[in-house]
């Protein structure tokens, strides 16, 4: 059966003008069709048309890779390959991509949506920096001797798992796959990665720099539907830990098959419905800076976005003046238009579930303030859109919409904006602004996030939101455990408690 191919054409002007590559499923190094040689359509979101085919990979499919990454594991990986040399390829890798960073981000912005200067400065640089990052740590993440009794020298090692499952998804699908192979593959351990069905098209073009630096079956990369491929992996009795990131419902399915076949430990990365809040005394231009870039950047399809946005009574109408100044000013348009900031919803089913939420925000009460509407005639655009007049048990203040649609709340003080900030099921992220820093980090050891941004502010890039060396996860609903930092390696570490017997022979 034939390998299919993607051949991608790039709108007049742009630096790369076509790529033709394999998009089958890469198993044990190789491009192979997926079993009876089924295939998956791929559309480009600014578009609505369909730009390629690619292989959809069957339940055998995934006990083929599975096979191949163990051997792998067996042969060529794990305590057969040293650290330091694993982390010389990751850092070959890194290289790699930064080298086809415009063939990257060009493939990412067709797919995605996202424009291709976000893509190029952002997913994939920091894509390359996550590796290289990892590659770091893949000689540093050692045991300890630990003191017990003087009959004892007792010490820990830290072991690759094995086998891991990762599923990810649509949003930043180069960042998502750099932030769970580089851990991973750091410690020694062997991949098989399911990336979203939807946006499949830069982890095949990157499996072409994969084949070249690792060796087969060390990473195997397979596209399918989530409910046959991802639930495969997740009740794979051979796989020995699996990671994701997307929807709290999905994350909730993956930990009871993980629970249900072999017990396999779960990393989630999942929602959020995170509160970004402006004090009566905070530089109000910086603060309406993150308030537009903290909801508004990648179109709103971030799970750490700023969606609530709280503002203290006092400043209510002259910051709502400015944030809705600095929204108006945001692009949107075509992913190759140099200046465009947001770009479409990621596919036709994101665009529709986007629209129901403005439509329920209308529906319960809420005034629209700005936006609320389809952008342009051809594919899958929303207008900015704000609602105000939102009281906290409108549907719109309680699920994650993902999509560019920031709700703005009043508060009075700060026992309400607590109270207020912290009823959700959610706690990814949070967002500070005050002027005074003890109450920056009062509010910071009050709230329920994983992360807290104290008075953050930079529009265009995503430098300032996220570093590789700081952990990211969420508390409540939002997951299971960190990604980036050094706290990823735990995930991808079996620490072994070693005993050994030093007391002189007992002459009993
Ligand atoms: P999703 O959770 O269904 O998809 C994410 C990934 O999980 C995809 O690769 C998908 O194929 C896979 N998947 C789906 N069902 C599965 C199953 N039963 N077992 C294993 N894997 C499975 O997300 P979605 O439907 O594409 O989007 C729904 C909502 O999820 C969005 O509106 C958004 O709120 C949220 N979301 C969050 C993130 C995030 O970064 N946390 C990313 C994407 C979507």
């Amino acid at each position: 059966m034939s390998v299919p191919r993607a051949s991608l054409t790039f709108p007049q002007g742009h630096s790369v003008k076509s790529l033709d590559f394999p998009v089958g499923l890469f198993i044990n190094g190789e491009f192979v069709a997926g079993e009876g040689g089924k295939t998956i359509e791929v559309k480009a979101p600014s578009t609505g048309k369909v730009i390629a085919h690619v292989a959809e990979a069957s339940v055998n499919d995934v006990d083929r890779a599975v096979d191949a990454a163990q051997k792998a594991y067996d042969t060529v990986w794990g305590e057969r390959c040293p650290g330091h040399q694993r982390g010389k390829l990751l850092m070959k890798l890194a290289d790699l991509i930064e080298e086809h960073k415009a063939e990257l981000a060009s493939v990412e912005a067709l797919d995605n949506g996202k424009p291709y200067s976000m893509a190029y400065n952002g997913d994939i640089s920091l894509a390359a920096n996550c590796l290289r990052y990892y590659g770091g740590w893949a000689d540093k993440e050692h045991g300890k001797v630990v003191e017990v009794d003087d009959s004892k020298l007792a010490i820990t090692k830290h072991e690759p798992i094995g086998v891991v499952g990762q599923i990810i998804p649509w949003n930043f699908p180069f960042l998502m796959l750099a932030w769970k192979i580089g851990p991973a593959l750091a410690m020694g351990n062997t991949v098989v990665m399911k990336t979203a069905e939807t946006t499949p098209l830069s982890a095949f073009y990157a499996c072409q720099l994969f084949a070249k630096v690792l060796p087969p079956g060390v990473l195997n990369i397979l596209t399918g539907y989530g409910h046959v491929v991802g639930a495969a992996i997740s009740s794979h009795m051979k796989i020995l830990k699996v990671a994701f990131t997307g929807s709290t419902l999905v994350g909730r399915q993956i930990m009871k098959a993980a629970a249900q076949s072999n017990l396999k430990p779960v990393t989630l990365e999942l929602g959020g419905k995170s509160p970004n809040i402006v004090f009566d005394d905070a530089d109000l231009d910086q603060a309406a800076s993150w308030g537009a870039f903290g909801l508004f950047f990648n179109a709103g399809q971030c799970c750490a976005a700023g969606s609530r946005l709280f503002v203290q009574e006092s400043i209510y109408d002259r910051f709502l003046e400015k944030l809705t100044a600095r929204v108006k000013s945001l692009p949107v348009g075509d992913p190759f238009a140099p200046n465009s900031f947001l770009g479409p919803a990621t596919s036709e089913m994101q665009f529709d579930r986007i629209s129901a939420h403005i439509q329920a925000g209308k529906d319960e009460g809420a005034t629209l303030h700005l936006g609320g509407g389809r952008h342009g005639t051809q594919g899958y655009f929303l207008q900015p859109t704000i609602f105000t007049d939102v009281t906290p048990n409108m549907k719109i203040a309680q699920e994650e919409i993902f999509g560019p649609v920031l709700v703005v709340q009043k508060f009075k003080d700060e026992d309400d904006l607590v109270a207020k900030a912290n009823d959700t099921i959610y706690g990814l992220a949070s967002a500070v602004f005050s002027r005074d820093i003890s109450r920056c980090l009062r509010i910071a050891n009050k709230l329920q996030a994983g992360t807290v941004w104290i008075n953050n502010w930079k529009l265009l890039s995503l430098h300032n939101q996220l570093e590789t060396q700081m952990p990211f996860g969420g508390y409540k609903q939002s997951g299971i455990g960190r990604e980036l930092g050094e706290y990823a390696l735990h995930n991808y570490t079996a620490v072994k408690a070693i005993h050994i017997n030093i007391s002189a022979p007992n002459p009993l």
